[in-house]
């Protein structure tokens, strides 16, 4: 059905890539493409099939169109860095050709997490006849489409959403993170928020924490976040009156995390070290576990997630909708664990459905602005099936 350029070759491209290698019949032609073009290659020669392998530097919009050019993609999906994003979206529409990414824009210096950057290319790309669709990963993604689903079919008016986002895994090591440290780090250690009656609610990082008992995992401590696809899920719900984002944390994760961020090596801010600069979060980044060796060791499952609660037919109700993972499971298929695998086989279905025609069409879109039936349907198919629960009403 068409060739698709894949940008990144980290934990989440190493899924894509695999994933998408596997459907012949809808991505004809792959180009896996990175700053380091032997992780493509490696990644390359463990597949059942040829793809294309190319070094890029998607920081460079020029760089990014000429590869584009060279290669003649329907569609980039982009699963670099958030930093990498605005690069390649303006690629994208200087050479007209389709836009998927899994994490929204973030300048490297200010932690943004915000759509601001990337929702002005609606225009643009409407009027270039060329989609981009944003954040389909998990968590920006599949909670989104979870959300819509809901909307459609259980749902007059959603009132409370609470996104429960649960990693029972474990890697051994004292500590880790599960995707890449620098963005991970940058999301907890900032302030929570959520959105409640119209407005954004602040809390000091970490400040609010609960217990929740998740199907399959069983009870853990869950602390509230802000989170991406809140952003978007306030514009789009119809009647909703709250959405929170909660994350599990282990105690000894936060112990660790605490030392780090006491001591200024969770710090972005440069400083200067025996006559060169560095950024103490980057250092540190160098010296934790590589994420993509964790695969072989982690061990336990992950449930992520939706409680959703409004109306229905005059009535209220709750229900629970979520995903769980096993970690041991994904890397005896892909060669990742559960938190790659999870945004890696959401980013191959929103790109299956565009280059398929199912969800195609021209301007910039989240996950829940477009029909949630095809994409639940393939979760299904592709390794994330979901589940459903009633819950009771307090
Ligand atoms: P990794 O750090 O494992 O991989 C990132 C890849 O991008 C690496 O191959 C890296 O190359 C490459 N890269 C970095 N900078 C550039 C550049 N300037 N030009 C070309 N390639 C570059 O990250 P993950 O795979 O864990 O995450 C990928 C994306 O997925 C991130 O944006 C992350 O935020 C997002 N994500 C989304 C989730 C969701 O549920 N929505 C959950 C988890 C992650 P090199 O190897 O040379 O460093």
């Amino acid at each position: 059905m068409g060739k698709v350029l894949i940008i990144g070759a980290g934990g989440v491209g190493n899924v894509v890539v695999r994933k998408c290698a596997r459907t012949p019949e809808t991505f004809t032609d792959i180009c896996l493409a990175s700053r380091t073009r032997e992780k493509c290659d490696r990644i390359a020669a463990d597949l059942d099939r040829p793809i294309e392998t190319a070094q890029v530097d998607a920081d460079s919009k020029a760089e990014v169109a000429e590869l584009i050019r060279r290669f003649g993609p329907d569609l980039v999906i982009n699963v670099a860095l958030p930093y990498q994003d605005l690069a390649i979206m303006d690629a994208c529409l200087e050479t007209g050709v389709d836009y998927l990414d899994t994490a929204s824009y973030e300048p490297p210096d200010v932690p943004a997490f915000t759509y601001d950057w990337q929702w002005p290319y609606d225009e643009p790309y409407r009027k270039a006849g060329i989609m981009g669709l944003l954040g389909s990963g998990f968590d920006p993604g599949v909670t989104n489409v979870f959300c819509a689903y809901a909307q459609k079919h259980f749902f007059d008016e959603i009132h409370y959403v609470d996104i429960l986002d649960a990693n029972a895994g474990d890697h051994g090591y004292p500590f880790a993170t599960n995707f890449n440290p620098e963005i991970n780090i940058r999301e907890i250690s900032a302030k929570g928020r959520y959105w409640e009656n119209g407005q954004w609610v602040e809390t000091e990082p970490l400040a609010l924490k609960e217990t929740y008992d998740f199907p399959e995992i069983g009870p853990k401590d869950i602390y509230l976040l802000y989170h991406e696809e809140m952003e978007s899920l306030v514009k789009h719900l119809k009647g909703l009156k709250r959405i929170r984002f909660w994350m599990t944390f282990s105690e000894k994760y936060l112990t660790h995390l605490n030392v780090l961020q006491n001591v200024g090596m969770t710090s972005i801010e440069p400083v200067e070290f025996e006559g060169r600069k560095i950024v103490p979060l980057q250092f540190l980044k160098a010296i934790l576990p590589d994420p993509g060796t964790l695969g072989p060791r982690t061990k336990g499952k992950t449930n992520i997630g939706c409680v959703i609660e409004g109306i229905k037919d005059g009535r209220r109700k709750k229900i629970h909708i979520y995903n769980v993972c096993d970690h041991q499971e994904c890397y005896g298929e892909v060669k990742s664990q559960a938190v790659s695998y999870t945004t890696g086989v959401p980013a191959m279905i929103g790109a299956m459905l565009m280059l398929e025609g199912i969800w195609k069409k021209p301007g910039v879109f989240n996950m829940e602005q477009l029909d949630p039936d095809p994409f639940m349907e393939r979760l299904n198919q592709h390794g994330l099936p979901w589940k459903t629960r009633e819950l009771p009403l307090e």
